[in-house]
């Protein structure tokens, strides 16, 4: 479905990430890829894994840092000649704004949890929109959870942050549309990744999940990636500012 294709994935960390997930399913679609990495600390890691995938490369990128998100678009046009996919599947926010009540988030952790929640999906897109023009249009694809909609306890100001990167999504689909850039999220079940792990008590959101989803189950990496294939595809060719969820189907609950 993604044969000739090119993508970029920001946020794979190890084995366990979402975007290792999709970069597989993209990959096995037919997708050549790139994927970043934020630190030399998971270099290893990243690049082991992509290894794996045949003509894939690896390249540093933190989102805080302009010069390197300037030099990861370039070198990607220069090995791809544009860009058809990009995955946004990167977030952060301090320690202690995980821990501590809401009402205590400082000034310094709401601003660096947009910052590298949100705003990073707008940079991103601007960034991309030039070389996915080049190949006459493109797909966006970022994650995002219910907690932007629904309180969960200790999910805090990252709520907060995928309310603000919802919101980013439906702004950019609208600018970019005109150009063929679609730009969508999906919404994940828990999964136990790094990043969730830094979420107290989310053994028991999974174990909650798998007791009144209508699935009764919980949400695996590879199911996600076969959302971002679809997205990706030409089958979603319709479909932008969208919030796709892929979580089981707990949303629809009340109780
Ligand atoms: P993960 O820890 O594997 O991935 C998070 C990634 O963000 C890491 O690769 C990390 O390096 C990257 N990152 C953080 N700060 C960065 C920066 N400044 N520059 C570049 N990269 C940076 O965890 P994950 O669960 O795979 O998270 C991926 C996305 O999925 C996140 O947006 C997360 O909120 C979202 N999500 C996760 C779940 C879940 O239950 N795991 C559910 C819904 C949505």
């Amino acid at each position: 479905m993604l044969e000739g294709k090119t993508g970029l994935v920001f946020g794979v960390a190890n084995r366990r990430s979402i975007a290792w997930g999709i970069g597989q399913a993209l990959a096995g679609a037919g997708a050549r890829l790139a994927f970043t990495y934020q630190e030399d600390r998971v270099k290893e890691f990243v690049n082991d894994l992509a290894a794996t995938l045949p003509g894939t490369f690896t390249l540093p990128c933190d989102v805080l840092n302009d010069a390197q998100v300037d030099e990861t678009f370039e070198r990607v046009d220069r090995e791809f000649g544009g860009l058809d996919i990009l995955v946004h599947s990167i977030a952060f926010a301090p320690r202690e704004a995980l821990e501590n009540p809401f009402v205590e988030t400082t000034r310094d952790a709401f601003r660096t949890a947009l910052d590298v929640s949100a705003y990073s999906l707008v940079h991103l897109a601007r960034k991309a929109a030039p070389l996915m023009e080049k190949r006459g249009g493109g797909s966006i694809i970022t994650m995002t959870y219910l907690g932007s909609d629904r309180v969960f306890p200790k999910y805090n100001v990252m709520g907060v942050a995928k309310a603000a990167l919802e919101s980013c999504v439906r702004y950019l689909a609208s600018d970019l549309g005109p150009r063929n850039i679609r730009v969508n999220a999906i919404s994940a079940g828990p999964i136990r990744t790094l990043a969730a792990r830094s979420i107290q008590g989310f053994p028991r959101m999974e174990e909650h999940v798998r007791e009144v989803s209508p699935l009764r189950r919980n949400t695996e990496a590879a199911e996600i990636g076969d959302v971002a294939v679809f997205l990706a595809s030409n089958l979603s060719r319709n479909v932008t500012g969208v919030v796709l969820f892929c979580d089981s189907g707990y949303h629809v609950m009340g109780m």
